[in-house]
C-alpha cells in the first residue's frame, strides 16, 4: 500500500511537471511574433510621495494577450522572453510606447514626475542598450532627465565595460537608476557606489510581512537608513494599507507604490486618476 501510494505521488509528480513543460513550450512558442501581432499593451501604476501624497513617478508594467486565450503576466513570460532573447525587442517595444504615452501626458498638462521602465539583465548586457534608450527617447520626445530604469541587483553584477560605459552615457543624459526588488538578490552592494543609482525599491514581500515580523521591519528600516546614507531616495512597493504605509513613513521612506494608491491601469484610467488627483 505504501509502496502504492509511493508510486502515485511520484506519477502525480511527473505530470505536474509535464504540464510545467508543456506550458512553457506553449509560451515560448506564442511569444514569437506577439510583438508583431500587437499582443502586448502596458499598464502604468503611479508612485507617490509618503511626505505629501503627490506624484512623483509613473511606472509602465508590460501585459501580454495571446490570442488563444492563454493567461500569463509578466512574472511568468519576461524570464522566458529573456532566455529567447526577444526581450531586447519587446523591451524597445516597451521604451517607445511608454516614452509616447508620457508625452502625451505631459503635452495634456497632468504631473506626474518621471516616467519609469523596467528593464532586464539581459537587456543591460546588450552593448547598444543605453544608446538605444536616448534614440528611442529623442525619436518619442520624451527628455532622457524623466526617464528612470529600474533594474534589478543581478543587472548590476556583470561588471563588465560594455556595462560600465552604457551607465555611464545614461548618466549623461540625466537618465535615472532605481534598484527594483533590492534586498532579494546579490548582498554584494559596492555597486550601489559605483554605479549612478538614485533610487531603491524595496521589494513587496518585505512590505508584507514587516507588520507582522519585527524582524522585518529591522530590514526595511536598515534599507531606507542605508539608502539615506548613500543619498538615495527609497520606495515602498506593494503598499495595500494605510498601516503599511504608515510604518514606512515612519521609518522615513520618501516614496510608495501600490493598491493602496491605484493598481496598475489602463493609460485611460490612469489619465482619470490624474485628474482626479490634480
Ligand atoms: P516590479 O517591477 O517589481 O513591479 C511591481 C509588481 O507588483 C507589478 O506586478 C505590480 O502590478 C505589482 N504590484 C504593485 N502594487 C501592488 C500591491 O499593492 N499589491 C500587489 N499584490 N501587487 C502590487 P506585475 O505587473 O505583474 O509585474 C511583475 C514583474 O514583471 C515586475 O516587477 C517586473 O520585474 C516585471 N516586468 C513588468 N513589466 C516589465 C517590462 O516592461 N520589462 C521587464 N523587463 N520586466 C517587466
Ligand atoms: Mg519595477
Ligand atoms: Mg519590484
Ligand atoms: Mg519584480
Amino acid at each position: 500500500r505504501a509502496k502504492d501510494a509511493g508510486r502515485n505521488t511520484y506519477q502525480f509528480h511527473d505530470v505536474a511537471q509535464f504540464e510545467r513543460v508543456q506550458r512553457r513550450i506553449r509560451i515560448e512558442r506564442q511569444l514569437r511574433g506577439a510583438l508583431e501581432r500587437g499582443e502586448f499593451s502596458l499598464a502604468y501604476q503611479p508612485a507617490v510621495s509618503l511626505r505629501d501624497g503627490r506624484v512623483l513617478g509613473i511606472e509602465a508594467l508590460l501585459r501580454w494577450r495571446p490570442a488563444g486565450g492563454l493567461r500569463c503576466g509578466p512574472d511568468e513570460f519576461v524570464p522566458i522572453a529573456e532566455e529567447t532573447g526577444e526581450i531586447v525587442r519587446i523591451g524597445d517595444w516597451v521604451l517607445a510606447e511608454a516614452c509616447r504615452q508620457a508625452r502625451a501626458w505631459d503635452r495634456a498638462g497632468l504631473r506626474f514626475g518621471h516616467l519609469a521602465v523596467n528593464a532586464s539583465a539581459v537587456q543591460m548586457r546588450d552593448p547598444q542598450f543605453a544608446a538605444r534608450v536616448i534614440a528611442l527617447c529623442a525619436e518619442a520626445g520624451w527628455p532622457t532627465e524623466r526617464l528612470e530604469l529600474e533594474i534589478t541587483e543581478s543587472s548590476m553584477m556583470i561588471d563588465s565595460e560594455a556595462l560600465r560605459s552604457g551607465l555611464a552615457l545614461l548618466e549623461s543624459h540625466g537618465v535615472r537608476l532605481a534598484v527594483d526588488d533590492f534586498g532579494t538578490g546579490f548582498s554584494n552592494l559596492q555597486y550601489l557606489h559605483r554605479f549612478p543609482v538614485s533610487h531603491l525599491k524595496i521589494d513587496r514581500a518585505f512590505t508584507w510581512s514587516m507588520l507582522e515580523d519585527p524582524a522585518v521591519a529591522e530590514l526595511t528600516q536598515a534599507i531606507v537608513t542605508l539608502g539615506h546614507a548613500l543619498g538615495l531616495r527609497v520606495v515602498g512597493e506593494g503598499v495595500e494599507t494605510e498601516a503599511m504605509a504608515e510604518l514606512l513613513r515612519g521609518q522615513g521612506c520618501d516614496e510608495a507604490q501600490g493598491y493602496l494608491y491605484a493598481r496598475p491601469l489602463s493609460a485611460d484610467a490612469l489619465t482619470a486618476w490624474l485628474r482626479e488627483r490634480g
